[in-house]
């Protein structure tokens, strides 16, 4: 213990970031606890923790300069003080400047003390966000204080940070500890851990400086540059944030890779019988990738290979033909996919393949109980070659006996976490199972560059011969009656019609009456059409029977929640309308309407909205107008949503940056991946340091 101790205060006196917080002077055991409770251990962390934003408190603002939506610093005198408790206790306190101009202050939460501070003729200094109020501008629990009559307004120098903080920690009081921190900072050579030759060759200035500026930006800083993070000194951290995370999921890779596999076969009797039999003749996309696949499953490394294809555009078969090669040589295949209905699916569909090929496949989901889960995890153990679920095949107590291909599908969705717990699911102690991921949600290239550095990427950039592409139209609801005219008039031409109904509520309950709603209207509505419904809520034998009915043609219209965002595929549904598509993301969008044009009739999809739009679903519907390529939606998507979002990871806050913003710093991304290379190959403790100073104890799971 006291070897390692005092090994620790060599290496902090070596490098005064690792000293410990409680080693700044004034800063007791409290204190500590709280800046630990976000993350800060080491005076380190205090130089990256990175401002949020700035407040410009350097000069004042005159009253007659103020502007809705403006932060200013301004100097008033007490007009008028009142208080008043209609509806909910509220104090506004007027101040003028003297001339002509008034501003008032409003206060919400306000204790008795506080009330009795302003007093007319009471000089006050206030900072805060001007709004416009129905009698003039005011501001909203501003910051404030009191000045003495005469007294000479004391100016900032500098701009003053707003850093993320905690309850109980003030923004003060945390600047002061920062401030500490870096009276610390080391000297330019050793503070760097990108080499220098590098920096000169990429451009990349004194982090040392970069770091100081972000901290105390002079009273002349360009403040709309630094509150979109685009000031160079901003960017320079970026850069080194995006690169941090970059080589950490390389490393990632690598040690992976320096694991071995069983080696899968490449065209095995299964696959050929399989090929044979099936309906149509693979596209050349999917032939590709099927070959980019057995290239990496024929090698005794782990294969980690992302599959990007549009909706539709037949990753399913892809993934069948990996799950031959593997049942081929006696491995396991698990299948693993982020719904229930979306697993239930693929176990039909493989079903359908495989068990003519005298391969069964098994099923393991969350909603499985007793014996037959019991059962289930029985026959997994004991070797069964293919098995399908939800994220149940994850937890514990599924042992596999011999898996050799894990199959995720809709990635996006799954975290780099997940992804390794299934991975760690291997098989025989040395060997780890390769490993498939399929996206129907295209990923923008600048986020798999990042994101998904830990794999490579194919693509099935064909869909299947036959398709049309969907007009798009977008509609407001007060239009509806002209809407239901027109699936009339299609389904007389014996189109096929989907109405979905899309209450984001999470209930399913409440989702299935609101599809219930809208089958009665129609229903009434088109007395001449059948009109058939299907929710979350029904029986699978109820679902089944439902799809089947629209499959022959028995249905004309079929009115369903959202159930039908994945999977169902009737080539003769050729009119979609999407009931409130104002609240749905461009995913989810571009999911269902996947599920039309998939004939050869030209298809249309209505998107109904209810009036007013908001900023972000009018971008959205216009986008849904303008195409209907997945990558350019979800480049869209990406960039009205931020990465958290689209790649579903923000509660486990993967990809929650402190500067770096993937839509606005993409352009830095080739260099990152440049530098991360060399940096890897000829420099891999410094590229270790450079990890842990952004990435800490998140990246811990790369050495897991
Ligand atoms: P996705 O990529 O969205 O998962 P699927 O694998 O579900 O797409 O395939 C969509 C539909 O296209 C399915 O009905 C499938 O049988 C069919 N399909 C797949 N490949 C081809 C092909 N090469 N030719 C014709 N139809 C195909
Ligand atoms: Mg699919």
């Amino acid at each position: 213990m006291a070897a390692i101790k005092s090994q620790a205060s060599i290496d902090a006196v070596a490098d005064p970031g690792k000293l410990p917080l409680a080693s700044l002077g004034g800063v007791g055991p409290a204190l500590v606890e709280t800046l630990q409770r976000m993350g800060l251990h080491t005076v380190q962390d205090l130089w990256f923790h990175l401002p949020l934003r700035y407040e410009d408190r350097t000069h004042l603002v005159p009253m007659a300069d103020l502007r809705p939506g403006m932060r200013a610093q301004v100097v008033g005198v007490v007009e008028a003080v009142e208080k008043t408790y209609r509806y909910r206790p509220q104090l506004k306190v007027a101040i003028g400047d003297g001339v002509m101009q008034t501003l008032l202050l409003r206060f919400f939460h306000f204790n008795k003390a506080q009330a009795e501070q302003f007093h007319v003729g009471t000089r006050l200094l206030c900072y805060g966000e001007v709004r416009q109020s129905g009698i003039g501008l005011e501001i909203v629990h501003p910051q404030y204080r009191r000045l003495d009559e005469a007294a000479e307004v004391v100016l900032d120098e500098r701009l003053t940070p707003v850093y993320p903080t905690t309850e109980g920690l003030g923004q003060k009081r945390l600047a002061g500890v920062i401030g500490k921190a870096l009276q610390l900072l080391p000297a330019e050579a050793e503070l760097e851990l990108i080499p220098p030759a590098l920096c000169a060759e990429f451009g990349l200035t004194s982090l040392r400086e970069a770091l100081l500026y972000v901290h105390r930006p002079p009273a002349d800083a360009r403040m709309d540059q630094l509150m979109q993070g685009r000031h160079p000194a901003q960017q320079r951290l970026a850069f080194e944030e995006l690169l941090s995370q970059h080589m950490s999921l390389k490393r990632l890779r690598m040690a992976v890779r320096e694991r071995h596999a069983p080696v899968l076969a490449d065209r095995g009797k299964h696959q050929q019988r399989w090929l044979q039999g099936l309906p149509f003749k693979l596209t050349g996309a999917q032939q590709r990738v099927i070959a980019e696949v057995a290239a990496d499953t024929s090698q005794s490394h782990p294969m980690l290979r992302l599959v990007q294809g549009d909706v539709g555009s037949g990753k399913t078969a892809v993934a069948c033909a990996a799950a031959l090669s593997a049942v081929e040589v006696g491995c396991q295949v698990a299948l693993m996919a982020p719904t229930e209905l979306l697993a239930e699916q693929h176990l039909r569909n493989f079903r359908h393949w495989l068990e003519p090929l005298g391969i069964a496949v098994e099923w393991l989901a969350g909603k499985q109980q007793g014996k037959a889960r019991q059962q289930a995890m029985q026959r997994v153990t004991e070797g069964a070659p293919v098995v399908i679920g939800t994220h149940a095949l994850m937890q514990e107590g599924v042992a596999f006996s011999r898996l050799g291909l894990v199959i995720v599908d809709e990635q996006h969705r799954f975290g780099v976490q997940q992804r390794l717990a299934l991975r760690d699911k291997g098989l025989e102690g040395e060997l780890v199972p390769h490993q498939l991921v399929l996206t129907a949600t295209p990923i923008p290239r600048t986020l798999a560059m990042s994101a998904y550095a830990d794999l490579d990427i194919s693509a099935i950039d064909e869909l299947p011969p036959g398709r049309t592409p969907v007009q798009t139209i977008a509609i407001s609801n007060a239009r509806r009656m002209e809407v239901i005219e027109r699936i009339h008039a299609a389904c007389m031409e014996g189109r096929q019609v989907y109405w979905v109904c899309t209450l984001i509520e999470e209930s399913e309950q409440l989702r299935a009456q609101a599809a219930e709603a809208a089958h009665t209207e129609l229903t009434h509505a088109l007395t001449d059409c059948k009109v058939g419904l299907i929710h979350g809520r029904m029986k699978p034998k109820e679902k089944q029977a439902v799809m089947d009915a629209f499959k022959a043609g028995e249905l004309a219209v079929l009115v369903a929640t959202t159930v039908i965002e994945v999977g169902v595929d009737v080539p003769n549904a050729s009119l979609m309308v999407i009931e409130n598509s104002e609240r749905l993301g461009l995913a989810q969008l571009h999911q269902l309407r996947g599920r039309v044009g998939r004939g050869s009739v030209a298809s249309n999809c209505v998107l109904l909205y209810q009036p007013p739009l908001g900023q972000l679903a009018r971008e959205r519907l216009q986008v849904m107008r303008e195409t209907n390529d997945g990558f350019r939606i979800a480049e869209k998507d990406l960039e009205l949503r931020g990465p958290g979002e689209v790649l579903g990871t923000r509660q486990t806050g993967q990809l929650s940056f402190r500067m770096a913003d993937l839509s606005r710093d993409a352009h830095l991304l080739p260099a990152v991946q440049q530098v991360g290379e060399q940096m890897l190959a000829q420099h891999a403790g410094q590229a270790g340091r450079l990890i842990e100073r952004w990435i800490g104890g998140a990246a811990r799971y790369v050495n897991a």
